[in-house]
């Protein structure tokens, strides 16, 4: 098969972010035209039926073919996965209405492949967590840490997830070392926090890439959605669950996202500019007992920035040193820094995981109480660090 993007295969990724999903309007249209039919004319009744078959059962429309119907495809969604793929390095990517639809159509497809069994490394997202620790979609879940998950393997393990760097903590998992732990089994990786701008896990040989598109990808805090980068294989697999389950990605969220890839490069390496010097200086305020960003020294033990990642990010945690009640003043108490869950947008971000985006998350795995996550945004470091300074104060 061939995608859009085969073309250009030799530009540099900033020139990829601007261009990707945008051959099959190239010589008609500046923008891409926002699709927003929810059925099309089917002129021949066998290649509709055909067309119907192919799209239903998880494949790409056969050319010229009506698209019959906007649940099984989407020029607009289209578009942004093809770009979204190319950014990951990975033959195909498939969108959905949010991360989590994303996540549960992975699940769903392990299960009825019959390998329910996954092995998951935490700290995850705390809807991801709770998603396999309820066993709701009918999968076993297995907490591994990343260095025994070879252990963890079973006869029936489908999956095996991680995420790097964690939410919230921020730890870093050696990607190329889960997959040689995997043997046969795909490994999925949420790359939510580092973005194809400073993570590509294909290229470590993981098998799925999830995003929550909501984050960084858009970007700009108004749109929900996910995108998960894969291997054809699982491209068909998860287009099929899609297809039934209903849980598709809107055009015009679609094009907001594939509108945003545009300037992914430069906001992520701006925000990331500016999570660094946010992190030094917040290292040193005396209401802080320690601030968790691969940037900082020590807290990158196995030198993976560099490495397997090429910048630490725009993300942070940042323990209290006066513990939860430090913590709920500080958050209640900032005035440029805004008090809610979320990130990777445009303006900086503050929140408690514990009470709020992990609060579904067993005791034994939850946040400590004194942890904040911040996500930086693109206003000056100078004016972030003076509100967080004045907010930090006992
Ligand atoms: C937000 C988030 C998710 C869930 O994505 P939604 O778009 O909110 O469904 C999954 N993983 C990570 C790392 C996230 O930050």
């Amino acid at each position: 098969m061939t995608t859009s993007h085969d073309s250009h295969a030799d530009l540099r990724f900033d020139t990829h972010a601007v261009h990707a999903g945008r051959a099959d309007i190239a010589a008609t249209a500046h923008v891409p035209p926002i699709d927003l039919s929810t059925t099309y004319p089917v002129t021949d009744l066998e290649a509709g039926g055909a067309a119907y078959e192919a799209l239903a059962t998880g494949g790409r429309p056969p050319e010229g073919a009506s698209l019959v119907y906007q649940r099984l495809w989407n020029p607009n969604v289209a578009r942004f996965e093809d770009a979204l793929a190319e950014l990951e390095g990975c033959d195909e990517a498939v969108a959905f209405a949010s991360g989590m639809a994303g996540l549960s159509a992975v699940l769903l497809a392990a299960v009825h492949a019959g390998t329910p069994h996954i092995v998951a490394v935490r700290p995850l997202y705390g809807g991801s967590d709770h998603i396999l620790a309820s066993g709701l979609l009918g999968t076993r879940v297995t907490w591994a840490r990343p260095d025994a998950i070879a252990e963890a393997i079973e006869a029936d393990t489908g999956l095996i997830i991680v995420e790097t760097p964690a939410n919230p903590t921020l730890e870093l998992v050696d990607i190329a070392d889960v997959v040689k732990q995997a043997g046969q089994v795909p490994v999925l990786v949420d790359n939510t926090f580092a973005t194809p701008v400073l993570q590509n896990p294909s290229a470590q040989g993981a098998t799925l890439v999830m995003h929550s598109a909501t984050k960084y990808l858009g970007g700009h805090g108004d749109v929900i959605a996910g995108v998960i980068a894969a291997t054809s294989e699982w491209a068909v697999r998860m287009r099929a669950v899609r297809a039934v389950t209903g849980a598709l990605l809107h055009p015009l969220a679609a094009y907001q996202l594939h509108r945003g890839l545009q300037t992914l490069p430069i906001r992520v390496r701006a925000q990331q500019a500016g999570a660094q010097a946010v992190a030094e200086a917040l290292a040193e305020h005396p209401a802080v007992a320690r601030v968790h960003y691969p940037g900082l020294p020590g807290n990158d033990s196995r030198g993976l920035i560099g490495t397997q990642m090429s910048g630490p990010g725009a993300m942070m945690a940042i323990e209290m040193a006066g513990g939860f009640e430090a913590a709920a003043r500080a958050v209640q108490r900032t005035k440029l820094v805004v008090h809610a869950v979320s990130l990777g947008g445009v303006d900086t971000l503050i929140q408690h995981p514990a009470s709020l985006t992990h609060r579904p998350v067993a005791a034994e795995a939850k946040p400590g109480a004194n942890v904040l996550r911040l996500s930086v945004g693109l206003e000056d470091p100078a004016d972030l660090i003076a509100d967080l300074t004045q907010a930090f104060k006992d």
